[in-house]
């Protein structure tokens, strides 16, 4: 199964319960360690037109590769960073290191290159989160149009006023705002027409379950519909089948994301998907 190759040597160790056992202070001189011993990656998936299969932006999604635990998915230790805060220097160190490599694919590949971030709650309300953002653009000569910022509905609802003011911070400088997990959260399409946002993603629960559950398939093509209407790119997410695709794509969905096309890879491998379309792969195949 893709998800368990995606995984590696992925052990028993559970290092979410680990960091909680041994406490903030070691959680942060872990974090500290791990990365001065280059110990995270980032990882890109492709974002495809769902009509010709273009390539139209990567997703950065970080792995730790735990010199004794195999690789580790953001949910092994995303929840204890974001409880420890140590999340916003890993955020810190991400962005800097997704800028480097979109400096260095443009350079190697001559076109646009388009690369999208997830930033946790505590990421988007640090308040060095738009100096943090155009200093790394500045550092590697790339411009605001090279990268997306995902947030969830549920960032923006815990205080929208400021979330506003925030997300238009950061669209003034010209970085495009993606919602990530679009639907999971409380927020209506029309109360996010208040805010700076570029496109929605629809959370891949709904994918999911396109022909098999009725009124979750009609929900993805009103959710398609009024995106559209009100001038957002929809993206859907977690897709796997080309039965979804083929569905989405007839729903007038745009673009998509899934093992269909390509999972989540290193750098120097994403970078050969880079000018060329994506069609959809046989899921066993890696
Ligand atoms: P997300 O932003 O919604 O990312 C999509 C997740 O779905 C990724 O999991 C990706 O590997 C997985 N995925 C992609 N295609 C498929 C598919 O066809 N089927 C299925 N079942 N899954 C698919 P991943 O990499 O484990 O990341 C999980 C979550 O962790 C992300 O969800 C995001 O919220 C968070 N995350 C990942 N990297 C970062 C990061 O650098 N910073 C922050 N703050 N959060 C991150
Ligand atoms: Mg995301
Ligand atoms: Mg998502
Ligand atoms: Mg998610």
């Amino acid at each position: 199964h893709a998800k368990e190759a995606e995984r590696g040597t992925a052990s028993v160790f559970d290092p979410v319960m680990h960091l909680r056992a041994t406490g903030r202070l070691r959680a942060q001189s872990e974090l500290r360690t791990a990365l001065a011993e280059e110990q995270f990656v980032v990882h890109y998936q492709p974002v495809v037109a769902l009509d010709g299969g273009a390539l139209t932006q990567m997703e950065a999604l970080v792995r730790w590769n735990h010199p004794d635990r195999g690789i580790l998915l953001p949910a092994d230790f995303l929840p204890v960073m974001a409880e420890t805060g140590t999340i916003v220097v890993l955020g810190q160190w991400l962005i800097d290191t997704v800028c480097a490599q979109i400096a260095q694919w443009q350079q190697e590949y001559a076109g646009p290159v388009t690369v999208a971030v997830n930033l946790s709650h505590r990421e988007f309300w640090a308040t060095q989160l738009l100096s943090t953002v155009t200093t790394a653009l500045e550092q590697h000569g790339i411009g605001p149009e090279s990268l997306i910022l995902e947030i969830t509905e549920s960032v923006i609802m815990s205080d929208p006023d400021a979330a506003r003011q925030i997300m238009s911070d950061l669209h003034a400088v010209g970085i495009r705002m993606h919602i990530d997990d679009f639907g999971t959260g409380q927020s209506s399409l029309h109360a996010l027409r208040a805010f700076p946002v570029d496109a929605l993603k629809i959370d891949q629960s709904f994918i999911h379950q396109i022909d098999i559950d009725h009124q979750t398939t009609e929900l993805v093509r009103i959710i398609v519909g009024m995106g559209r209407t009100l001038g957002l790119e929809v993206v859907a997410e977690g897709v796997e089948t080309t039965a979804q695709a083929d569905r989405l794509r007839t729903m007038g969905c745009a673009t998509a994301q899934g093992w269909l096309f390509a999972a989540a890879v290193p750098g120097e491998e994403a970078g050969r998907m880079l000018g060329r379309p994506l069609g959809p792969r046989v899921p066993t195949q890696r």
